[in-house]
């Protein structure tokens, strides 16, 4: 397949669109030719197949890239919703403005981020991007345009907030910012030993920090089982550096790999120094490096060679928390798979304000397997498991592979969503977890 194909981020599965359509104007939806379905395709930044739709249509939004309004005395921001937030991020930052909620990578678009109710590392006090958005405009198939704010046709707000892309194309999108002192980071680093020291450390942290998140040693058994280091940061205040952080040339994987550099020798290599390399308990960095690790090395995900990979992501409530979490890390050590990139975070208690959004109270923990085919696959199976027994759920925009029966536990507001589906909207993920009726 050519590679002009858009994919999703983990290439798992294959992407084989019949059609790619490019959207260049907010006024038009673009259909592609009965019968086939659409999907609007925004930065291809999901894991598995929630932004595909296998022999259907892609509507590319990139093209819609306008910035609207922005308002610097009030942090009210409009634009098409094909704009990154990286875009957004060098408009407002000089202005002293942030956005309110961002993921670990900026080169993802304001629909996409709507679409799966994207979080960030704020998320006790913030909860997800949803709660930010003031409105914004959604067109169906048969031409209509609803402007949708939590107040006016909110019932179509509350199902595109989450809509995994279904429920129509979204042109436009109106967000409120955080005001911002500096764009410098304050952070704190401390290692912890295990799962009981995380959550000792969360509980005394997160009053203290907007943003909070751990690396955790997916490879580490016995007793260095559930160790990490904890990250905390906040922006710092007026007077320090004030002036805009460098920007550093990021680094390209320049060829897609034929086989995985991920295997399980360089991880535990790898985890192990990265555990024990010596680290400022305090200090000052510019916001890209803290929020966005990732990005400074482009297309990090050709390291996992052709086969791609799989990404897992789930939260466990409060109360399963520390048991499923540590059930879980030893099966994925045991299994010998997983990768340098494993993630835990605690959402707080916002009400996320999508039908099917995923942050929900608990703990989240996110992982990269390598493609192993059945074995991870089976592995896979294996966590789902724990997440069930302990009423967790999986995140859409990171999943490939999940079962129709976990995904409506997961989201049992699923049959009310799915009336607000558009009737020439479909996508791989969801006749893969609802079928086509
Ligand atoms: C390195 C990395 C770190 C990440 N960190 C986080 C994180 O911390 N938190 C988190 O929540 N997620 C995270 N993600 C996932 C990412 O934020 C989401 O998958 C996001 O939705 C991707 O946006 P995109 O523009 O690439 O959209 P795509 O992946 O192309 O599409 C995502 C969904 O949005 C729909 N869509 C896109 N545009 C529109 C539109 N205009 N109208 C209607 N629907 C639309 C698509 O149909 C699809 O269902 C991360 C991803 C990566 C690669």
């Amino acid at each position: 397949m050519s590679s002009c194909i858009p994919h999703s981020w983990g290439r798992r599965p294959p992407s084989q669109p019949r059609q790619l359509i490019a959207c260049r104007d907010t006024q038009i939806l673009p259909l592609p030719d009965e019968p086939l379905t659409c999907l609007p395709f925004g930065n291809g930044r999901s894991y598995g197949d929630v932004g595909l739709n296998n022999g259907g249509a892609l509507l590319l939004t990139r093209r819609l890239d306008r910035f609207i309004a922005f308002d610097p005395t009030l942090g009210v921001l409009r634009a098409e919703a094909g704009v990154l937030l990286s875009e957004i991020l060098a408009l407002i930052v000089p202005q002293g403005w942030f956005l309110p909620v961002t993921p670990g990578t900026r080169f993802v678009t304001l629909g996409g981020v709507i679409a799966n109710d994207v979080h960030g590392k704020n998320h006790h006090l913030a909860g997800s991007f949803g709660r930010h958005v003031r409105a914004f405009e959604l067109l169906r198939s048969d031409g209509k345009r609803l402007l949708c704010t939590p107040e006016q046709n909110s019932d179509w707000f509350q199902a595109t907030v989450s809509g995994l892309g279904l429920t129509g194309l979204i042109t436009w999108v109106e967000i409120e910012l955080q005001r911002i002192a500096n764009p410098w980071i304050v952070v704190e680093n401390q290692r912890f030993g295990s799962l009981d020291e995380f959550l000792a450390l969360d509980a005394e942290y997160e009053s203290r920090y907007p943003y909070i998140v751990s690396w955790i040693d997916c490879a580490a058994t016995g007793r260095a089982l559930g160790r990490g280091i904890y990250m905390a940061g906040r922006h710092a205040p007026p007077g320090i550096f004030k002036s805009a952080p460098p920007d550093r040339r990021p680094l390209t994987v320049p060829l897609m790999l034929p086989i995985s550099l991920v295997n399980q020798l360089s991880v535990a290599a790898f985890n192990r120094l990265y555990y024990h390399l010596p680290r400022p308990v305090r200090g000052l960095t510019p916001y890209p490096p803290f929020f966005y690790p990732l990005d400074n090395l482009q297309e990090w995900n050709r390291l996992y060679g052709r086969r791609g990979f799989f990404q897992y992501q789930c939260v466990i409530p409060p109360d399963h928390a520390r048991e499923a979490l540590l059930e879980m890390l030893a099966r994925i050590a045991a299994s010998g798979q997983g990768s340098m990139l494993a993630v835990l975070k605690r959402f707080g208690n916002q009400v996320s304000g999508g039908l099917l959004s995923f942050p929900r109270p608990g703990v989240t923990l996110a992982l990269d397997f390598p493609n192993q085919g059945q074995k991870t696959l089976d592995l896979l199976d294996r966590l789902d498991e724990v997440t069930r027994q302990a009423s967790g759920a999986v995140y859409p925009a990171k999943d490939a592979r999940m079962s129709g029966d976990s995904f409506r536990r997961y989201f049992p507001r699923w049959a009310e969503f799915s009336r607000f589906v558009d009737p020439r909207f479909s996508s791989s993920l969801w006749r893969r977890v609802i079928g086509e009726g």
